[in-house]
């Protein structure tokens, strides 16, 4: 069906909601609020959203929900995360990064088979649909099964195959990223997006990453990398390349010519800023997982300054231990008061904005979503804010950022489907797989 038959085809209409969006064209904290608002979506995308009533071409529809009551958001960007990791959350905490990574994380990773990842990626996929995200970075092995559950789950997801160049079997992982490029990129009703996944620089070789980019260049495809996330990988990257940081080391190579998406960007410097901000690389901002490691602090309110694309990620489930991304926006914004001694910095807005056009900007996908304007994607949720927590109703901005919980997500709608309605997932037997990953994570902690 070409785009202009389907635009006049209304599949839902949502009325009577507050409608909250960043806006594409605003500066990073511009959010827009209609008191009394409607949005219509027809073939996957959103047609409509403004005051009601709308337009009389976007009045009526197949589905119409009455939203009295509730806030319609776009739907909320993890831009980094790792999502099978659900299986080992709890396994291992309060250790130092690398004692975590090489005693406990990696080890039992070497048993993962791909029923665990589809298990474990099905358990991420419901958790943060409840939790009204509806597009998420992920960086794993095994990434066909993930492919499987974003595609039985409905929610939007860009996966790249993570490649560890230092291990004997790089050239087969990257293989199995360009297989998986060919075999899923654009799949689900376009709801797939690949990217490749060399791990970090620390764990890939210069001459791995150069295969890795002839790769990303044959395809057009993006990157999605670690970058400084330790001081001591920074201190590292310095003594064996010349004094260059991993990012002044990454531009070097060429590598930020590829649509980059750079998680953590903890130890950075004025001149990696403006590497990050000149070659548009999108930086996915932790700020749980860089608490809960002991990282460090992302210099956020200078790269946001310096026109960096930064999105929140809540990384893998062992070091976060959720993927609540409203939670990353409330901390990201109580983190970077307090480490700013100033708490006008990261307001609320530009927390909303981080969580969502944010994120899409960190990976690209701008054009495609992170708002609620017309010709996007059709990626929206309704808040129920008829709750205590919710009230007076002074600013219900503030209340998102600084009040709200995953729990209060009542509808998740991705691609103009329906996936969450009333607190109900559509389409997933969500006690199957609590029991089935539940299994699965007994057995691979039995192994390991
Ligand atoms: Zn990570």
């Amino acid at each position: 069906m070409t785009e202009a038959a389907c635009d006049k085809k209304v599949d839902i209409v949502l009325e009577g909601m507050t409608v909250i969006s960043p806006v594409s064209s605003g500066k990073a904290e511009t959010v827009t609020v209609i008191d009394k608002g409607t949005v219509a979506i027809g073939c996957g995308k959103i047609l409509y959203a403004g005051p009601s009533p709308a337009p009389p071409e976007f009045r009526s529809a197949k589905k119409r929900i009455d939203a009295s009551g509730m806030i319609a958001l776009p739907g909320f960007v993890n831009a980094h995360t790792h999502t099978a990791m659900t299986l080992l959350r709890g396994y291992a905490d309060d250790m130092v990064l690398m004692e975590w990574l090489e005693e406990k994380i990696w080890p039992i990773e070497a048993h993962l088979d791909s029923e665990d990842v589809y298990w474990g990626t099905m358990l991420a996929c419901i958790e943060m649909i409840r939790a009204g995200v509806t597009t998420f970075a992920d960086q794993y092995f095994f990434m066909d099964a993930a492919a499987k559950a974003v595609r039985d789950t409905g929610i939007r997801a860009c996966l790249a195959r993570g490649l560890i160049g230092a291990s004997p079997d790089s050239s087969r992982a990257l293989q199995e990223n360009i297989d998986l490029y060919k075999a899923w990129h654009g799949e689900a009703d376009g709801r797939i997006t690949v990217m490749f996944g060399p791990h970090a620089p620390y764990t890939c070789p210069l001459d791995f990453l150069e295969k890795v980019m002839a790769a990303a260049e044959e395809y057009d495809a993006g990157m999605h990398i670690h970058l400084s996330e330790t001081r001591g990988e920074v201190e590292e990257s310095k003594a064996r390349h010349g004094g260059m940081s991993p990012i002044e080391l990454m531009d070097s190579i060429g590598l930020f010519e590829f649509r980059t998406l750079a998680a953590h960007c903890v130890h950075v410097s004025p001149k990696d800023i403006e590497i990050l901000s000149a070659k548009g690389v999108g930086v996915a901002h932790n700020p749980t997982s860089n608490m809960k490691l002991a990282s460090g602090i992302a210099p956020v309110p200078a790269m946001l300054k310096a026109g960096v694309k930064v999105g929140l990620g809540t990384d893998g489930a062992s070091s976060n231990n959720n993927l609540d991304l409203l939670e990353e926006a409330r901390l990201a914004a109580f983190l970077h008061k307090l480490a700013e001694n100033d708490p006008t910095v990261i307001p609320a807005g530009q927390a909303l904005a981080m969580a969502t056009l944010g994120g899409a900007k960190a990976m690209g996908m701008d054009s495609e979503m992170g708002s609620l304007e017309p010709g996007k994607k059709a990626d929206l949720i309704l808040l129920d804010v008829n709750k205590p927590h919710m009230h007076p109703r002074h600013d219900l901005i503030s209340h998102i950022i600084y009040s709200a919980r995953a729990d209060d997500v009542a509808t998740v709608i991705i691609n103009g489907q329906t996936v969450m309605e009333d607190g109900v997932l559509v389409g997933v037997d969500e006690q199957e797989v609590l029991a089935k990953a539940e299994e699965r994570a007994k057995a691979l902690v039995a192994k390991a």
